[in-house]
C-alpha cells in the first residue's frame, strides 16, 4: 500500500525535467541484457544479481545454446548447471532458483513464462524487480519501475525519493512520473549510473541533471535550484572556481 503524500505539481514538473534531460542523454538507453525468449531474459535477470550484465552475457551466450527451454533447465543436472552459471557468482543458489523456477512454469504455466505481476512473483527467485525486467522488456507490459542499485542511488540523489527500500523508491517514482516513463527512466538511470553517476564518486562537475540535482547543489555549491541550462551551470561552476 503506497502511504506516501501524492507528490505536488512541482515535484512532478521537476521528476518531468530530469526525465527529458535524460532522454537527450540516452536516446537508446535499452535493457543491456542479451535474450531472444521470455525464459530467457528471465534466466538472465535472474543471473544477474550481483553481477554485471556483460559478465551474465558472457554466460547466457552459451548457456542458451545448451538449456532451450523450461524443460531444460527443470530437469537439468544440479551440479552441471551450477557449474554452467558460477561465473555470475553464487551459483549454488541462483542455479536452484533457475531449476525450481523452471520447474513451475513447465508445469504450471505450460512451458510459457508467465506475464502478470502476481504469477511471475510466485516464482523461487524472482521479487518484484526480476518480475518488472521481463514484463516490460519481453512483454512490453509496464506495471512498475525496475529499482536496482543504480536507479535507487540516483533517485535518492537527485532527490526523487529519500528511501533505501526498493519497494518504496519505486513507489515514489511511480508516483511522480507517468507510466509511460517508467520502463526507459530504469534503463536511462542505469546508464547514467554507469557513466556519470557512479557510486563511489558522482561526476556532477560534469553532470547535466546538476541543476536539477539536490546533491549537486550539496557537493558543488552554486547552482540556483533548476534555471539554468546545463552549459551555463557549467559555465556558473567554471566561473566559481576562477576557470
Ligand atoms: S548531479 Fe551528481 S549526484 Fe546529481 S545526478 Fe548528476 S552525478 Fe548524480
Amino acid at each position: 500500500m503506497d502511504e506516501r503524500p501524492t507528490p505536488s505539481a512541482a515535484e512532478r514538473e521537476r521528476a518531468a525535467r530530469i526525465v527529458a534531460i535524460l532522454r537527450e542523454l540516452y536516446p537508446d538507453a535499452k535493457c543491456s541484457l542479451d535474450f531472444s525468449t521470455p525464459l530467457e531474459l528471465l534466466v538472465a535477470t535472474m543471473l544477474s544479481a550481483q553481477c554485471t550484465d556483460e559478465r551474465v552475457n558472457m554466460v547466457t551466450k552459451s548457456l542458451f545454446k545448451k538449456y532451450r527451454s523450461a524443460e531444460d533447465y527443470a530437469s537439468a543436472n544440479p551440479e552441471e548447471l551450477e557449474q554452467d552459471v558460477k561465473q555470475t557468482g553464487f551459483y549454488r543458489n541462483k542455479a536452484k532458483h533457475i531449476r525450481e523456477a523452471s520447474a513451475l512454469i513447465s508445469e504450471r504455466y505450460g512451458g510459457e513464462v508467465p506475464r502478470t505481476m502476481e504469477e511471475l512473483t510466485t516464482l523461487p527467485g524472482v521479487a518484484r524487480k526480476t518480475a518488472n525486467v521481463v514484463m516490460g522488456n519481453a512483454y512490453g507490459v509496464v506495471e512498475g519501475v525496475v529499482v536496482d542499485t543504480h536507479v535507487g542511488r540516483i533517485a535518492r540523489r537527485l532527490g526523487l525519493t529519500a528511501s533505501d527500500d526498493p519497494v518504496k523508491v519505486e513507489q515514489d517514482l511511480m508516483a511522480l512520473l507517468p507510466q509511460s516513463d517508467w520502463l526507459d527512466l530504469s534503463h536511462m538511470l542505469i546508464m547514467h549510473g554507469r557513466m556519470i553517476c557512479q557510486a563511489r564518486k558522482p561526476l556532477c562537475a560534469e553532470c547535466a541533471l546538476a541543476p536539477l540535482c539536490p546533491t549537486a547543489r550539496a557537493t558543488l555549491g552554486q547552482l540556483d535550484g533548476g534555471s539554468e541550462t546545463p552549459a551555463e551551470a557549467s559555465r556558473t561552476r567554471r566561473s566559481a572556481r576562477g576557470a
